[in-house]
């Protein structure tokens, strides 16, 4: 059994993400994996039965059709419950959340023999790449900086230190580099993680004894990218150890390559030879976007999405969301999801309507209509399924879903939360609730599910 290239998945998923909506995707698309059996057959490996049933209902036809459109014909798919943790349908990361899809022409990937160990390439977004980086004012000595320690084989800015707030790049910018150093030599023993990783690793190689192979791993690298660094704020422990491996690297003249919130000095918590460390490198800062940067990430995100937007609608677009550039391709992407779902062409019409709705959806407090909205998307229901007494299994953890979330985050006694729900009693409300708070604590799945509606919601209203 063989996978597909990560290229070939990232186009099959491209497709799908396309064709249905967006948190939906996010939620359930986004990690599949496929695994082919033979020519044309292929097996979706899934955690368990209840996301079999899914796919099978919501996913498999838009799904063939991607297939289809990549290679021509209608794959034979099935959906097979796999006990490998790596098959999880993992809830997504919030800083994840956003990430635009692949662009279309993505450079294959360099061959790779097999007993080179597997470098940072899996992990890496593959629309995370110089290409695809905007850059103006605010950025552009940070990518000036991130493309000389990508091409310079030399040792200079080490480490690369590279800070600013949230959703202005940084991530980006370290796996562009991770992706140029891999395209120039694919032997680079690159390790790439993000701060908690580094954290639990360690956490875990303690507990198990484990050490010695934990300081191998992590010394064992030419070039080390650790993402997001003030994570470290306050472990002393993992702060001692990352200094150790931070000294052996540097004297080995490997590379280092670090993303933090703030500057080293910034930093809570963060002991004094690690401050003066960061210090000895490169440091640069990403600031948030110019309008007229944000109009070009606008123009290249509609390019990568293939989608004609006028460029009133960029500037309105760009006018309207000035914090951080997450929020913006978050923005352009419900936009082009507004007009899919309604046929409509994307004008500024259509963009006042959308951003309107963003804006009062933002101040409005959490309501039960907007639970039972994304409760629905999420799980691929109607919402007048969950208001109505239709009883299938999934409906009526869907709806059960619902009411805990309504009971949690609105002020609504039990008997009113039942009338939104076609006119349950309290104690049927109770019962579900119940039903999903004991779940929530014996039951990984349901409790990561109920954490991405939680994030859905929050997002939609901040
Ligand atoms: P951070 O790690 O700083 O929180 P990310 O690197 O995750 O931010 O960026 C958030 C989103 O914005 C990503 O989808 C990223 O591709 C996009 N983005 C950030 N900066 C740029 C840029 N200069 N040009 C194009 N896209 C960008
Ligand atoms: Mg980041």
């Amino acid at each position: 059994m063989m996978q597909l290239t990560e290229e070939t998945r990232q186009s099959i998923l491209q497709r799908l993400e396309q064709a249905i909506a967006p948190a939906v995707f996010q939620t359930w698309c986004r990690n599949l994996r496929f695994d082919a059996v033979r020519e044309n057959v292929y097996e979706v490996p899934v955690p368990n039965a209840f996301y079999r049933e899914w796919l099978e209902r919501e996913i498999r036809d838009p799904l063939e059709e991607a297939f289809r459109q990549i290679f021509g014909r209608a794959p034979q798919l099935s959906f097979r419950i796999s006990d490998d943790p790596e098959t999880a349908i993992v809830p997504l990361e919030p800083s994840s959340a956003d990430a635009p899809a692949a662009p279309r022409e993505v450079p294959p990937e360099p061959p790779r023999p097999a007993s080179v160990p597997a470098g940072a390439a899996p992990l890496l977004n593959p629309a995370y790449t110089f290409d695809t980086f905007v850059v103006g004012p605010t950025n552009r000595v940070a990518h000036a900086a991130a493309l000389s320690v990508s091409e310079n084989q030399g040792y200079v800015h080490n480490p690369f230190f590279v800070h600013g707030g949230v959703g202005l790049g940084k991530t980006h910018l370290l796996q562009a580099i991770c992706r140029a150093i891999l395209a120039r030599n694919p032997y680079a023993r690159i390790l790439y993680l993000s701060c908690e990783s580094f954290v639990n690793e360690y956490i875990g190689a303690l507990q198990r004894g484990r050490i010695e192979a934990f300081r191998q791993r992590m010394r064992g690298s030419d070039v080390l990218v650790i993402d997001d660094i003030h994570f470290l704020a306050g472990k002393d422990s993992s702060q001692e150890e990352f200094f150790h491996t931070f000294n052996a690297l540097h004297m080995a003249q490997r590379r280092v390559i670090l993303s933090s919130d703030s500057g080293p000095r910034e930093i809570r918590a963060l002991k004094e030879q690690l401050v003066s460390r960061f210090l000895g490198g490169f440091e640069a800062r990403i600031d948030a976007p110019t309008f007229e940067m944000r109009v070009a990430i606008l123009r290249k995100k509609a390019e990568i999405k293939r989608r004609e937007i006028p460029e009133e609608v960029l500037s309105f677009v760009a006018a309207s969301v000035d914090t951080n550039i997450r929020e913006l391709e978050g923005a352009i992407n419900k936009l082009i999801a507004y007009a899919s779902l309604s046929s409509r062409p994307i004008d500024l019409t259509l963009a006042q309507e959308t951003l309107r709705d963003v804006a009062t959806a933002a101040k409005q407090r959490i309501g039960v209509q907007k639970i039972q909205e994304v409760v629905s998307l999420f799980y691929g229901k109607r919402v007048i399924d969950l208001r109505s007494r239709t009883w299938t299994k999934s409906t009526s953890r869907a709806r059960q879903v619902a009411m805990f979330l309504c009971k949690e985050m609105t002020s609504h006694s039990l008997s009113e939360i039942g009338s939104f729900f076609g006119g349950k009693d309290h104690s049927t409300v109770l019962y579900g609730i119940g039903r999903i708070s004991a779940a929530m604590t014996k039951n990984e799945q349901i409790r990561s599910e109920v954490e991405s509606i939680r994030r859905l919601l929050r997002g939609n209203s901040e």
